[in-house]
């Protein structure tokens, strides 16, 4: 069982940024409860383990000595950006990030730039506390910019978040090698239509025969213009 850690940045009475009636730490909240369901439910063998998953305050480095205690197999710490320029994604590692990081970033960055489009302002390093003081690989996500119109205006969309949201699942997935629960279900083999099924096999005889029906297809969809005919045989 692989042990993913998500951490809402900010929570409780720190807000993180706010602007254009966005708090950062709602956004991030949503973001990071999405990602544990989507990606429990999606994968096998993975637990989604979060700093928080209500809004409380947290320190720093209470959230890092506890995501270090668990074991946790990577970690990646949700945030949004403010401070202006033209809004966009980004994503920040240690400045002497391990090659693990590196490679989570790379992972993480392009998949949710693949899902989100729009501006790319790249993958960066930074001396930040939750990527440095993480002894797995650990990633921290700035996911818009509050303070730019348009992207807070994606950020008040359910279907931006979910998009958010899935970038992250495919990224982790991706980097920890996860196996899709979908891909053990054996696909559904299409119907002939031309073969009737069992429990209609007397009544559609029958009716063939009384001329309701001509005995071709019985497996095919009907149309309003097909029921017209078989009311007016009948009637
Ligand atoms: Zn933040």
């Amino acid at each position: 069982m692989l042990k993913v850690w998500i951490d809402a940045g900010h929570g409780g009475k720190d807000p993180g940024a706010v602007a254009n009636g966005i708090q950062e730490k709602d956004i991030a909240l949503k973001v990071s409860l999405g990602i544990k369901e989507r990606l429990e439910e999606t994968y096998e063998d993975v637990q989604v383990l979060l700093s928080r998953s209500t809004d409380v305050f947290l320190e720093l480095r209470d959230r890092t000595a506890k995501a270090n205690a668990a074991g946790a197999d990577v970690l990646v710490s949700i945030h949004c950006n403010a401070g202006g320029g033209k809004g966009g994604f980004e994503s920040f590692r240690y400045t002497s990030a391990s090659q693990n990081s590196i490679k989570l970033q790379e992972t993480l960055h392009k998949a949710i730039m693949s899902k989100l489009g729009g501006i790319d302002r790249g993958q960066k390093s930074k001396n930040l506390h939750m990527v440095r003081e993480s002894r797995m690989p650990a990633v921290l996500t700035e996911n818009l910019f509050v303070d730019v119109v348009a992207d807070a205006d994606c950020l008040k969309q359910a279907s931006v978040i979910k998009t958010i949201i899935e970038g992250h699942v495919l990224g982790i997935a991706a980097y920890l090698g996860l196996t899709s629960k979908l891909m053990e279900v054996q696909p559904v083999k299409p119907r002939d239509i031309n073969i009737v099924s069992k429990w209609a096999e007397t009544a559609w005889r029958d009716m063939s025969e009384r001329g309701y029906f001509d005995g071709q297809r019985p497996g095919s969809p009907i149309t309003r213009e097909e029921v017209a005919v078989l009311l007016s045989r009948i009637l």
